[in-house]
């Protein structure tokens, strides 16, 4: 079909494919979130309900884009990592930020009032994006391990001037003030003595932040009834973002069946699952060598 005498304005888009044999990872912020956070009432230092939105609108992304095979989340942010060897779009860089970010965005919203029930949305919230391209695993593996000790860093932090506020009677001035210059053993320190909060016992989805994996499952079928397991299931905690039921709804997984061992038919399933596992030491990454392949 030939164009208009316009069509030629088509020349000035600018090619912007990534870099091939490059991991991608995409890193979305919540912008201005200190206010949203505020003005929704978050709790502090750490609003579960929010963490749980969050989670829910990765696992969204996740769950449409199989070429995302890890993500990491802790306060407003998400990280995406995609396949190295991804043709998803070309690799155009422009399409996949812009893809990732609006449904992550649109997902935000659009599961809201699933976690924070009758509080109103009182405007629409933002996100920003960056792709960043590392050459090796080495920098992949860096890459995650500073945003969970980002996480580790903020919420020790958080934990003792919250418990300095909202316990101690502290003002948030002489909370910050008190904490000044503190190093980490001496904030453990200040939160046991002062508070009786031992911080390893704290809910260890805001001490390391949310790790969203395809796990494999099978559901084998001897007669009418059937059951799952875990195939790939290793120590640490995992739970879903939607109440820790596996996510298998028809958008959220690659099935197929097979004849397993015993000759029952078994579906093998890959579905998102929200997990808590530490990923700055080697057993995550050791489980998991397909990540960084
Ligand atoms: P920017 O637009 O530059 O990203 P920001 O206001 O979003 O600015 P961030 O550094 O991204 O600042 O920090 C996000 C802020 O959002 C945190 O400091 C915290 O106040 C708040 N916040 C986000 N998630 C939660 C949560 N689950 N519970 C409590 N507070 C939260
Ligand atoms: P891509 O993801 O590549 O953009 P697409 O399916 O969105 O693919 P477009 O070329 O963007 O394709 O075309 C959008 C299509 O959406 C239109 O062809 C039309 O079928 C439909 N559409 C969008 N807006 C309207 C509308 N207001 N009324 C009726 N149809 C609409
Ligand atoms: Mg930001
Ligand atoms: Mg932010
Ligand atoms: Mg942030
Ligand atoms: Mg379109």
């Amino acid at each position: 079909m030939a164009g208009s005498k316009y069509v030629y304005v088509k020349r000035f888009e600018m090619p912007d494919s990534l870099l091939p044999g490059t991991f991608t990872v995409v890193r979305i912020d919540g912008h201005g979130f200190h206010r949203f956070s505020t003005e929704h009432s978050f709790t502090r230092p750490n609003d579960e309900r929010a963490l749980k939105l969050m989670d829910q609108a990765a696992q969204s992304v996740m769950e449409e884009y199989s070429d995302i095979i890890l993500a990491f989340g802790q306060s407003d942010e998400y990280s995406f990592l995609l396949r190295k060897d991804t043709k998803l779009h070309n690799r155009r860089h422009s399409k996949i930020l812009s893809l990732l970010l609006s449904l992550f965005t649109s997902s935000y919203t659009f599961y809201w009032s699933k976690y924070f029930h009758e509080v109103e949305l009182k405007y629409p919230p933002s996100f920003d994006a960056r792709i960043v391209l590392y050459p090796s695993a080495k920098e992949v593996r860096d890459y995650f391990a500073w945003r969970q000790v980002d996480t580790h860093i903020n919420n020790l932090y958080n934990t003792a001037f919250w418990a300095l506020v909202q316990q101690g009677g502290e003002s948030t001035t002489q909370a910050h003030a008190l904490l000044k210059g503190t190093q980490s053993a001496q904030k453990h320190e200040l939160l046991f003595s002062r508070f009786g909060i031992n911080y390893n016992h704290i809910d260890v989805r805001f001490r390391k932040g949310s790790v969203l994996v395809r796990e494999v499952q099978t559901h084998s079928t001897p007669g009418q009834s059937m059951y799952l397991t875990a195939a790939t299931a290793s120590p640490g905690s995992c739970d879903s973002a939607s109440d820790n039921v596996p996510a298998v709804g028809a958008a959220n997984v690659a099935s197929r069946e097979i004849r397993g061992v015993t000759g029952r038919r078994e579906k093998v399933i890959r579905s998102v699952r929200v997990r808590h596992d530490d990923i700055v030491g080697n057993t995550f990454w050791e489980a998991r060598p397909e990540l960084l392949e």
